[in-house]
Formats: structure tokens, sequence, C-alpha cells
């Protein structure tokens, strides 16, 4: 293997925790140069029953790219783009390229990855799979699972298939013994669990197009759980020539939620909170794009007259089109979550009386989603220091973890895990797939 191993504790210190201060001692970490260090890599992991945590730019907010086993870190080399294909408007990439650097090699044909991240920068195009990231504009563009189309993935016992397209006419092929059994097994799930969708975890999303199955969609939000990838497809989109943005001060939150489908009206790409607490002001950014400039400005004009007429000061606009949403890698998160918009009110109201209890209180940020809120809480500093935040965490996680037990699409997602990773060596213990 050509790439580093870092096995002593100041070494593997940066891969120890994840954005939202969830910790874990890697046993190891690994730093492949190539797909073929990638490999060699897993091997030794599986012959020696060490557990594996594929890791991106470890941003994750519920503790997806931290563990005690062989941390792999895919950011630092494998960031090629292996293919671009133009007319059918995908590109083939390593894990680890990170947004930012993929749509600024894609901005020279007018394309780019439909999606805005928070720290795009850092983010991977693995990790935002892993964790089918919910972006900014994805009002618009959708989450992640929406541009994904296939994967060259190692499964637990080594074997390298492509996940894409099956069916007559699709790319994906049952290759060797290991896919003959797991593809019938996975149709199997899916016929006595039925069809279920949601954001985050190992999901049933099973569409049925044209007689096609893409097998890629069941990885995606897995967290690394099923199997690693080496490489991921996906769908690109023509780039917008236009965006401007502009920044709304609402009375309090209450407010903004109650104006959020008047706002969507006005087809936005993205409606971002940059910042609320429970009883103060709630800033947003509100940001359109197109082709067309005009139509751009006249949208603007319209969320002009709408604030106006709740007698707010009207929007200060931008025309760089950022999202303006000040977000740090530091900021102090606890749980990210994807809330129906109608109980967003209900969810941050009961939130904010926990916090409370714990002597602490929180900033709310986030960004509608179709039909729900990203919605990330981050605790408000109390001097230098915070109170109550590992019980916390440890509060919220147990919560979720009995929440996801009650949850039906939680038997789909064991049965994957049994039917992908039956030695549960590929990160154990995620919420993803309930493994405790
Ligand atoms: C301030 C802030 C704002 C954020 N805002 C958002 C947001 O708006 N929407 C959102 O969805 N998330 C958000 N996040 C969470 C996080 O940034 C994203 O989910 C991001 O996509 C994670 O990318 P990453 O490269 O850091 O992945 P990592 O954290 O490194 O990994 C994520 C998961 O993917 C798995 N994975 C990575 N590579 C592979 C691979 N090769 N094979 C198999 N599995 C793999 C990992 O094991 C892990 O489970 C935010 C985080 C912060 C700190």
């Amino acid at each position: 293997m050509q790439g580093e191993i870092f096995p002593d504790p100041e070494a593997k210190h940066p891969y120890t925790k994840d954005s939202a201060g969830h910790q874990g001692m890697p046993v190891v970490v690994a730093v492949p140069r190539s797909l073929l260090d990638f490999q060699i890599a897993l091997d030794i992991a599986r012959d020696l029953k060490v557990p594996v945590i594929a890791r991106g730019a470890g941003t994750s907010l519920r503790g997806q790219s931290v563990g005690e086993g062989l941390v792999i870190d895919t950011r630092r080399y494998l960031h090629r783009i292996l293919t671009l294909d133009r007319n059918a408007m995908t590109v083939k990439v390593e894990p680890g390229i990170s947004l930012a650097a993929l749509n600024t090699a894609l901005a020279t044909h007018d394309l780019w990855l439909a999606a805005d991240m928070p720290l795009a920068e850092e983010v991977t195009v693995g990790g935002m799979v892993g964790n089918n990231a919910v972006g900014c504009s994805a009002l618009r563009y959708g989450e992640t699972a929406e541009a994904v189309k296939a994967m060259d993935l190692i499964l637990d016992d080594g074997t390298q298939a492509l996940f894409g397209s099956f069916g007559d006419g699709g790319e994906m092929v049952l290759s060797n013994a290991r896919l003959n059994r797991l593809i019938p097994e996975l149709f199997q799930i899916a016929d006595t669990l039925g069809v279920k969708n949601q954001a985050s975890g190992v999901s049933s999303r099973f569409s049925n197009t044209g007689g096609l199955v893409n097998f890629a969609q069941w990885l995606v939000g897995a967290e690394g759980t099923l199997a690693t990838m080496q490489s991921v497809t996906v769908k690109l989109a023509q780039r917008p020539r236009y965006r401007l943005s502009a920044a709304v001060v609402f009375s309090d939150l209450v407010q903004m939620v109650s104006q959020i489908s008047a706002i969507s009206s006005l087809d936005p790409v993205a409606i971002v909170l940059t910042q609320a607490t429970m009883r103060g002001r709630a800033s947003v950014s509100i940001t359109f794009d197109g082709d067309d400039e005009r139509q751009c400005r006249q949208r603007l004009l319209d969320l002009e007259a709408l604030v106006l007429s709740l007698g707010l000061a009207p929007p200060v606009v931008s025309d760089d089109g950022i999202f303006g949403e000040p977000v740090s890698r530091q900021d102090l998160c606890v749980q990210d979550c994807l809330v129906p918009l109608p109980l967003l009110m209900d969810v941050v109201w009961q939130m904010d009386q926990i916090f409370a209890r714990f002597g602490t209180q929180s900033v709310w940020r986030g960004h509608v989603a179709r039909g729900a809120f990203y919605l990330r809480p981050t605790f408000a500093r109390t001097g230098n220091t915070l109170s109550g935040r590992g019980e916390l965490h440890a509060a919220v996680g147990e919560f979720l973890m009995r929440f996801r037990r009650q949850d039906a699409s939680a038997k789909v997602a064991a049965q994957m895990k049994a039917a992908f990773d039956p030695q549960n060596l590929l990160n154990p213990g995620r919420t993803a797939v309930l493994t405790r």
C-alpha cells in the first residue's frame, strides 16, 4: 500500500470527531493514494475482522464518520473525476472529491452537480451520498439521491460490483455468485416489506421505471453501513446563468414559518434560515435562479411586495447569488433533522424547552426542502463554555434510536444490513441500520 497509515494517537487525532463533536478513537487510520490502495486497506480490515469507517470530510453531525475501527480517509487523494459524459450529463468521480472542486471543474462545461451544501469546499460527494445530503437548494433540486445514477462498490467480502440500473437494458449485471445471492434477497425484502421513502438511513427507495430498478438508490443514505463506494456516477444539471439572493428579517420564527408557503409560491431555489432564536428575529435568505435575469428580478420584486405587506423592512438584495448562511465547522450542532413543515414550530418549541432545562439556548438554522425543513439547532455559547452538551448528545441520540426502532422502515434497514454485511463490520452501530 502506497498511501499513509496512522497508528499513533497524535496523527489519528483529526479523525476522532465529527462536526457535532461525536467521538471515537480509530484503531488505525488509512489514507489511500489510489483505488488499489483503498481495496488493499479493505482487504486487511476484512482479514483482521476490524470494522471499517469510510470517511469523507467528516462534517457529519450524527457520528456517522467516527468509530473504533479502520477509518479510511478518502478525501486526501481519492478525488479524481473519472469520466464526464456531456451528452448523458453524468459524471463519474472518486468518492473523496469535494462538491466545490467538482463544480469548479464542471463550470467550463456550464454544468454542475445541483446541490448547495454549506461547507461545499470540504464536503465530499461520497459523504453526500452516504448521508443523502439535503443541500440548501433542495427545495428546487431535491436531495442527493435524486442525482445518483450508479456506484462501483466493494462489498463486505471484497466483491467489486457496479450497482446501477438493473433489468432489461440496465448496465448492472449479476456477474458473480455473491451478487447472484444478494440481488434476489434484496428483491425479496422489497416485496415483503413494501416501499417507503425517507431522507436518511438505509432506505427502501425502490423505484421501477420502465422495467429498470436502480439498485444504487438502496445505498444512498446508508452511511457506509452496507458497502464501500469506490466511485459514484451522478446526474448533472445545466448551470443557471443568474442567481440573486435577498435577505429578509422576520419578526420571529413563527412569522417566518407562516410565510413559507407564500414565499415558496414565488418559486425560489432556496429559503435559508440563517439565524433565529425562539424569542428573537428570524433572518432568512431567499434565492432565485434561472437563465432569464428579468424573470429573477421580477420574482425579487414580488418578494419585496410580500415582505412590505407584512410591515417588514424591504429585502436587501445581493447580486452575487450567495446564500449568506454564516456556517462554520466550529458551529456547535446537536443533531440535524428533517422535519415535516407542519410539525416545524412544534418541534422547535419542544426542543427549546429541552435546551432550557440543560441551561443553554439554541440558535436555529436550516433550510426549506420539499415539504420539510432541514433543521440544524446549534448551541448558543454561554460565556466560553457549554452546559450539558455531552448529556444532550446522549439524550438526543437515545431518543432517535428509540424513535427509529418504532419506525417500520427500520425493519427494512435491519434486513438489508443482514443481507449486505452479515458480520456487521461496515460502520457498525449507526442509527441508519439499528444494530443495537
Ligand atoms: C455547519 C454544517 C452545516 C451542514 N448542513 C447540512 C445540510 O444543509 N444538509 C445536509 O444534508 N447535511 C449538512 N451537514 C452535514 C454534512 O456536512 C453533510 O451531510 C455532508 O454531505 C457530509 O459530507 P462529508 O464528506 O463530510 O461526509 P462524512 O461525514 O465524512 O461521511 C458521511 C457518511 O458517508 C459515509 N461515506 C463517506 N465516504 C464513503 C464511501 N466511500 N463509501 C461508503 N460510505 C462513505 C461515511 O461513512 C459517513 O457515514 C452540515 C454540517 C455542518 C457542520
